[in-house]
């Protein structure tokens, strides 16, 4: 019997009660937990659309739908591992340094506690902090980033911090080994073909969308299980890697991507990797008509909350 499990929504209508992700009661604990939902509601480094700071309101109101078995896994989550919705972390509209300080000191002691954290965004510069405190306990980590974009960028308008910029601020800092490190699905247009160029010369595997679409999804999961062993992992799930016609509610839309049903099938691809933290960012709800977005956003953060479960029953099994 887990800790801490979600409300039985067959005793209670799934639309009733306060809204936390799949109706896991709200705990400010590290104690007797596996996992910890987390939101991260910050839109100051994105550099065109805004609103991802409701993202993480957006994500816990559709999770409500979400059920305790996972059945393309064959697991039943809480079975196997205890989780809370924590809450949002503490942040500073229109302050991206200040957040910054403000999301790595609050996030540490969870991580410092075992507690693997799932991460609601948030445009993707959260990512940086997130790293910064999840690095600090388990060491430099490898990185599986699901993007359009690499967010490679030096700078932006001549500024070091957004969302372009994340994973070379955390190549330089010495967070990500890059050696165990990749991206997967950029695509659209690009400033310059340095900006792809960028991204390798940093060390990073980069896979396009088109490239990963020849390869097929098989093929995709092989070759980020490969590129990542038995490194501690952070995985960062961008949702604009999904095509707008699956996933339009987000701030810098490039058509040509995956399907929400590849997306999934190559998150389950992840099972038994060696997991320290996950998100999911880039969810801005005022785009997002009939919940699209948001839905599949919780079944990302879902599908990352199944794979600690997997991981759990394997020991179990293996004991
Ligand atoms: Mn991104
Ligand atoms: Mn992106």
């Amino acid at each position: 019997m887990a800790n801490y499990e979600p409300v039985d929504s067959l005793e209670s209508p799934r639309f009733s009660g306060v809204r936390t992700f799949m109706r896991l009661p709200h705990v400010e604990t590290t104690e007797g937990i596996d996992f910890a939902i987390i939101g991260v509601p910050f839109d100051t480094g994105a550099t065109y659309r805004i609103g991802a700071r409701f993202g993480p309101e957006a994500i816990r109101s559709i999770s409500a739908l979400l059920r305790p078995h996972n059945a393309a896994l064959d697991v039943s989550i809480f079975d196997y591992c205890s989780g809370v919705d924590f809450g949002d972390l503490p942040v500073v509209p229109g302050y991206i340094e200040d957040s910054f300080k403000r999301i790595e000191q609050s996030l540490f002691p969870l991580v410092d506690r075992g507690v693997i954290p799932i991460l609601l965004g948030g445009d993707h510069s959260v990512t940086l902090p997130e790293l910064r405190a999840v690095a600090k306990k388990h060491g430099p980590l490898a990185l599986v980033q699901f993007d359009s974009h690499t967010d490679t960028w030096d700078e932006y308008f001549g500024r070091l911090y957004n969302h372009g910029t994340t994973f070379r601020r955390g190549v330089e800092e010495g967070l990500i080994l890059v050696d165990r490190s990749i991206q997967v699905g950029m695509r659209g247009s690009l400033y310059s073909k340095e900006d792809l160029d960028a991204a390798k010369s940093l060390g990073f595997e980069v896979i396009t969308s088109i490239d990963g679409q020849e390869m097929g999804i098989d093929n995709l999961i092989r070759s980020i299980r490969q590129r990542v062993g038995e490194a501690k992992v952070f995985v960062s799930f961008d949702i604009d890697f999904v095509d707008p016609a699956f996933a339009p509610g987000t701030g810098t839309i490039e058509v040509g991507g995956f399907t929400s049903a590849e997306a999934l099938r190559l998150v389950r691809g992840l099972g038994g990797l060696n997991f320290t933290g996950f998100d999911v960012v880039e969810l801005l709800p005022p785009y997002d008509r009939s919940q699209i977005t948001a839905s599949l956003a919780a079944n990302i953060a879902y599908e990352f909350i199944s794979l600690i479960a997997l991981r759990k029953k394997k020991i179990a099994g293996a004991q």
